[in-house]
């Protein structure tokens, strides 16, 4: 077959289904992966001959778009902040806004520290590793720990770790019931579960199918569980002057606030993400809450 007509037999067959920009994409990823030939190549070469093996895989993908399983699970890899990162069903797909948190504590790590100190950070509910990793990628002069609930998640990071050459302490740990940590940090940023319930009408069924439950959902009763018990153990696990970091459900950064507040954080801070959501926290330990 050649490499026009898999791309017009893919393409029918997607039809309906997906944006026929999201088809094309889909396309070239799949081509660069099991052809190794690049968006150009292809549109030079509508010639060229895929072998059966190929066609297979193509075919293979095909079945599982169709029941809208993400690109980065079928393929097994995504890229975050310039990365390559494995991912796999035990990992949250990173996300654009995620990205965005880690520029932040990225330019104020910069800024605020001297590059002589050591920086320590933690990273809680590190699912594929991709915030502690960018981290330490970018942050010369830290070191850092990343802890996970799932060992088949904590497999990947460590799997990432390697490919991206930085090194991360991942450890297990389930933090809703952990009593302590392992030290004091510099600074602890957390991307936890905050999707409630009742707004799982809007999303996508590739995600609703595919990624994992644990790393997305939280009951309507207690959407920031999670938020409470870290900022709870932050207050005992921050350096003098330490921050907290989270990624946040667009519709809570009132409710999160106060929280923050009443358990003694101040300078808060909330940023919105490229689509103007509410998005991301920033705060600091008022010392006398300790
Ligand atoms: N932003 C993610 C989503 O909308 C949720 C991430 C999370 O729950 N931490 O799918």
């Amino acid at each position: 077959m050649k490499i026009s007509e898999q791309k017009q037999h893919f393409k029918k067959q997607l039809s309906g289904l997906f944006p026929s920009e999201e088809i094309q994409s889909f396309f070239n990823i799949l081509s660069e992966k099991y052809l190794n030939l690049s968006r150009i190549e292809i549109a030079l070469n509508p010639d060229r001959k895929i072998s059966e093996t190929e066609a297979e895989k193509f075919q293979r993908a095909l079945l599982r778009l169709k029941n809208h399983e993400p690109i980065q699970y079928i393929i097994g890899e995504t890229e975050f902040y310039g990365l390559p990162f494995k991912v796999n069903k035990h990992t949250l797909i990173p996300r654009p806004e995620t990205e965005e948190l880690v520029e932040w504590i990225l330019s104020e790590q910069k800024l605020t520290t001297h590059y002589s100190l050591l920086t320590t950070i933690l990273d809680i509910g590190t699912g594929s590793g991709c915030i502690a990793i960018s981290l330490a990628k970018n942050l010369p002069n830290s070191k850092i720990s990343a802890l996970d609930i799932s060992e088949e998640a904590l497999k990947i990071a460590r799997e990432n770790a390697e490919t991206n050459k930085v090194e991360v302490d991942f450890f297990q740990t389930d933090i809703l019931v952990a009593e302590t940590l392992p030290k004091k940090y510099n600074v602890i940023v957390s991307n936890p579960p905050y999707v409630r319930e009742l707004e799982k009408k809007q999303m996508q069924q590739n995600v609703l199918k595919y990624e994992p439950d644990s790393a997305l959902y939280v009951s309507n009763e207690d959407p920031l569980l999670f938020y409470r018990v870290i900022s709870q153990l932050a207050k005992n696990h921050l350096q003098p002057n330490g921050k907290l970091f989270f990624e946040i459900n667009e519709y809570l950064a009132d409710e999160l606030t106060d929280l923050l507040k009443n358990e003694g954080f101040k300078n808060i801070e909330i940023k919105k993400d490229i689509f103007g959501k509410d998005r991301m926290l920033k705060s600091t330990l008022n010392e006398s809450a300790r």
